[in-house]
Parts: C-alpha cells; structure tokens; sequence
C-alpha cells in the first residue's frame, strides 16, 4: 500500500532536520552523557514532538501513526530517540486524564516548548516489574498530598520540568481489585528538588539519564492528582499502549539504521577480492532482518492505527513492541558482524545504536512479561502471577 502524501511529506522533514545532527553529535553525547538539548528543542519547535497534543492545545493533533513515523525516522537517521520521546506518550495522561483546568495549565506550553514533561515515574528497586505492588506512598494532608517512597531508572528528570508519579494511596491489603489504591500525580520537579526530593544519576550502559528518586515527605498540591484517587493505574496504562507502540516504532527505525549500515558495508567492503555482501554467509542474515524488521513495521502500524480509532491494542500494542525490538537487536547483531572489527570502533556508532536498542527487550517492559500477556488476556492459558 503506497503512504499517503502526508506521511511521506512527515518522514521527509523529519529526515532533513535529523540531517543537521550528524551521528558525531549522538557519538559526543554518549561520550560525554550528555542531553540533546538543541535538537529536542528543534524537535519541539517544529512541531514533531507534540504533534499527538491537540490542536485547541497548540499542537497539531495528529494520531500515534504519526508519532510513530517520526519516532522511526528520528532513530533511522542514527540519532537516540530516548533523549525525549516521553514527551509524546506521557503527556497523553494528562491529555486523557487530566481535568479542564489541568490541560489548560500544561499542554499549551508543553506544545510551545515552555515545558517539558518528559518523565515517568513507576519503577521501583524492591518491586520492578510488580508495578500494583509498588510501595511509594501519597498520604493526603488537607490540600496536600505527603510523598515518601524510592524510585528507580527514571530517565531524563533532570531534563524535565515535570514528572507523572504513580503512588499508592490506599495499603495494598485494603484494596478490593489490585488495580485500586494507585494515584497519578503531576510533579513540579524544580518546585520538589530539595524540599523532599533528592535525585540521583545512575551510570548506566547508555545515555538515557535515568536516576533514582527519594521522596522524603515531599509535599505536592492535591491539585496535581491526575484523575480520580485510586484509579491511576488506568491513568498510566492509557499512556503505556502509546509507548509501547512508539517504542516499537523506534525499534523499527533502529533496524532500518542497521540494515542500511550493513548492506551498504557489504557492497563496498572488499576481501578476498571482492565484495564481502557477494557471499550468501553475509548476504543472507542481511536479507532476513529486512524480512523481519518490516514485518514488525506492520505491527506497528497496525497497533498504531488501533489505537488511534480507539480501539483496545494491549495484545498488538504488546506484540509490536515485543517483535520490533527483537527484530531490531537482530539487525544490530547481524550488523555487528558484518562489520567485522570496524564495528568496535566507536567512530562506526554500530556500537552505540547496538547498545541502545538493547534496552528495548527489557524497558518499558521485558519480553518475559510480554508472552505472559499473550498467554493470559488473548490465549486464556493459566495466569501465572
Ligand atoms: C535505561 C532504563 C530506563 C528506564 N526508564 C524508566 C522510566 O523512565 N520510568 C520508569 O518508571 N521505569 C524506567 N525503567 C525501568 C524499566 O521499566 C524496568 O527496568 C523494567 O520494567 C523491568 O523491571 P526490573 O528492572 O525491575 O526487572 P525485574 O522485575 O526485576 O525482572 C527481571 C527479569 O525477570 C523477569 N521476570 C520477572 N518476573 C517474571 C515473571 N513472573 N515471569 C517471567 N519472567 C519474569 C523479567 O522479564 C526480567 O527479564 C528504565 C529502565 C532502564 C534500564
């Protein structure tokens, strides 16, 4: 099926504007752990980073099918999306969620690049993938609400001026389904730093800048409670279908960069005489990881389009993610290797893609937890937690 004019016009400009932030930029950052403040600005400025806010908000009001093409060609071009792609997804709590009044506050300035909104906190060190059991606690205290906890792994909070928190509000023993008794809250995270918030970076494998989070008796307004107590696991879960879809873009996007590296190296890369892509050792694997990236861009999209007519995606929105991510670690170890010992050599950037795309099989969910997904809600097979 040919792409609509719109989407091709989407995946030209974005491609242009990545053009001016060469792979030595994305290389000097991972060297440094650096932010990518000027291209994210430029992302913003153009439009592409809030085109999913809508258009009375001041941003284009397009679909994640869009998101995601943007998202795709942001890491084809070489560049890492991590640096900011939460912006998309997780303004949509707030977007989906959040009152009049709260939209009014955030999403016009989201959209002019005045705020960032760029991070999300769930994951914590003693409970991880368990997130009903999550144990940081949002106490309400006459207009406020009173946060102590731990979070772990959340990325680009320093380069956020606000954060959505998922915290308990009622003991885990007093709720009736274990989806009650979790809230969502918008967090001023200058307005926090220092007056109960203390963050930490975490070196890590990649340039993700994620850190740790200690809530000491942090006090936030009652008035940053996104939706209603008690029901923000179904504030967030909206949100992660967005992600998992857009994280699936990306992995296509990843998969694409490694197969053009590859066959490109393949056909110029001569040994023995010729072309090392002239032998099938080095063709085939080549080929086949074409074969499965697009095969994961279909799932993508249909996960992308689902969501957009609003219908319910966990299952594809899982398995895109889950395909995408496979498919494109494949395409990095097959890229890997057809470079031979050159792809060592940083100034390849094979390595950094291949390091990047490797979280993928386990954030923002493991593939483990995935297939039990799949098993449980569309196979009805034995849940097993
Ligand atoms: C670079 C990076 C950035 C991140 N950014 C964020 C962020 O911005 N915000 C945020 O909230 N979180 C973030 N995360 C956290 C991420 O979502 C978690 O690491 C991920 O969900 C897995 O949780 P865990 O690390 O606690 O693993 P665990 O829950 O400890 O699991 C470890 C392994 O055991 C497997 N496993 C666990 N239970 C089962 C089971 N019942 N059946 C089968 N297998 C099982 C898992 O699949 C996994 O492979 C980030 C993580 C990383 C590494």
């Amino acid at each position: 099926m040919p792409e609509a004019d719109d989407i091709t016009e989407i995946r030209h400009s974005v491609r242009q504007l990545c053009g001016q932030y060469g792979e030595d930029y994305w290389l000097e950052l991972d060297r440094t752990r650096g932010y990518p403040t000027e291209f994210v600005r430029e992302l913003t400025a153009s439009g592409f980073l809030t085109v999913l806010i809508p258009q009375q908000y001041g941003g284009a009001g397009l679909g994640v099918y869009e998101a995601s093409v943007i998202m795709e060609e942001v890491c084809r071009s070489g560049a890492h999306a991590g640096a900011c792609h939460a912006q998309m997804y997780v303004m949509g709590s707030v977007l989906r969620h959040g009152s009049e009044q709260q939209k009014q506050a955030y999403l016009p300035k989201i959209a002019a690049g005045e705020l960032r909104l760029q991070s999300f906190g769930v994951t914590e060190p003693t409970t991880g993938t368990d997130t009903l059991s999550l144990k940081t606690f949002a106490r309400r205290d006459g207009d406020e609400y009173v946060i102590n906890g731990q979070k772990v792994w959340i990325s680009r909070i320093e380069h956020s001026d606000l954060m959505v928190l998922l915290a308990r509000t009622t003991p885990q023993d007093q709720v009736q389904k274990k989806t009650d008794g979790l809230s969502a809250f918008i967090v001023d995270v200058a307005a926090a730093q220092g007056s109960g918030l203390e963050i930490r970076p975490i070196e890590s494998m990649i340039n993700h800048h994620s850190c740790e989070l200690f809530f000491d008796d942090l006090r936030i307004p009652a008035g940053n409670l996104l939706g209603v107590e008690g029901k923000g696991f179904k504030v967030i879960l909206d949100g992660m279908n967005a992600e998992r879809i857009l994280i699936g873009a990306e992995c296509v996007g990843d998969g694409r960069y490694f197969i053009d590296k590859a066959s490109a190296y393949a056909t110029e890369r001569h040994v023995f005489g010729r072309p090392i892509g002239q032998n099938q050792g080095v063709q085939f694997p080549i080929a086949r990881c074409y074969a499965e990236v697009d095969a994961a861009s279909l799932m993508v999209e249909r996960a992308a389009r689902m969501f957009d007519a609003g219908e319910p995606c966990g299952a594809e929105a899982n398995m895109a993610k889950m395909l995408a991510s496979e498919a494109s670690w494949h395409a990095g170890d097959v890229c890997m290797q057809t470079h031979g010992g050159f792809a060592f050599a940083k100034e390849y950037h094979i390595e950094r893609k291949f390091r990047e795309t490797r979280l993928y099989q386990i954030a923002p969910i493991s593939t483990n937890l995935i297939l039990s997904y799949i098993g449980e809600h569309v196979l009805k097979m034995p849940r097993s937690f």
